[in-house]
């Protein structure tokens, strides 16, 4: 059985993650809105996995007879000033989300709970991908900077991205 503190913190945590899919959504429909499909694409597998994580913790709650408690999830903005407020955004967003997945931990921690720390693993693990992966995108779009062809390209290859594997 799980703690109910856990459990509490896990919905919270599956919210956060079908928040962070919206976001990537919301920002894949203004790349194709702005006819960059590339960084479009790059945006929905990102989205996709996100969908990803919340199902993971969903298994894992139903598996451990924790109730899933869906919430409603935050209206992502819509409108973007450019490329890199998107990307800026996203860092973010990404960097508040291994905030969270700590605190998870942390509890999990601190109420002995062994088996919601091993799952929690996987998510660290993946927080310091996610976070490289932006870390190197941002880079990219510094450098292009202002050069248009630079980003006609970029949209190009961020568009070439495979989608993401059954586990993310
Ligand atoms: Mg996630």
């Amino acid at each position: 059985m799980l703690n109910p503190k856990i459990v509490t913190a896990l919905n919270h945590q599956i919210n956060l993650e079908l928040g962070a899919a919206y976001n990537y959504l919301s920002m894949a429909c203004w790349f194709e809105k702005e006819n960059l499909a590339g960084f479009a694409q790059w945006m929905r597998i990102q989205r996709s996995e996100e969908h990803i994580h919340a199902d993971k913790l969903i298994t894992y709650l139903l598996d451990r007879e924790g109730e899933v408690d869906l919430a409603a999830v935050p209206k992502p903005p819509g409108r973007y000033k450019g490329v890199r407020e998107v990307f800026d955004k996203a860092y973010a967003m990404e960097r508040a989300n291994t905030q969270a997945i700590d605190e998870l931990y942390r509890l999990a921690a601190k109420l002995d709970d062994y088996a919601t720390q091993s799952q929690l693993k996987w998510f660290l693990d993946e927080q310091v991908e996610e976070e490289k992966t932006f870390d190197e995108a941002l880079s990219l779009l510094k450098r292009a900077g202002e050069d248009r062809s630079a980003l006609i390209y970029l949209n190009d290859k961020f568009g070439a991205r495979a989608a993401a594997g059954p586990t993310g």
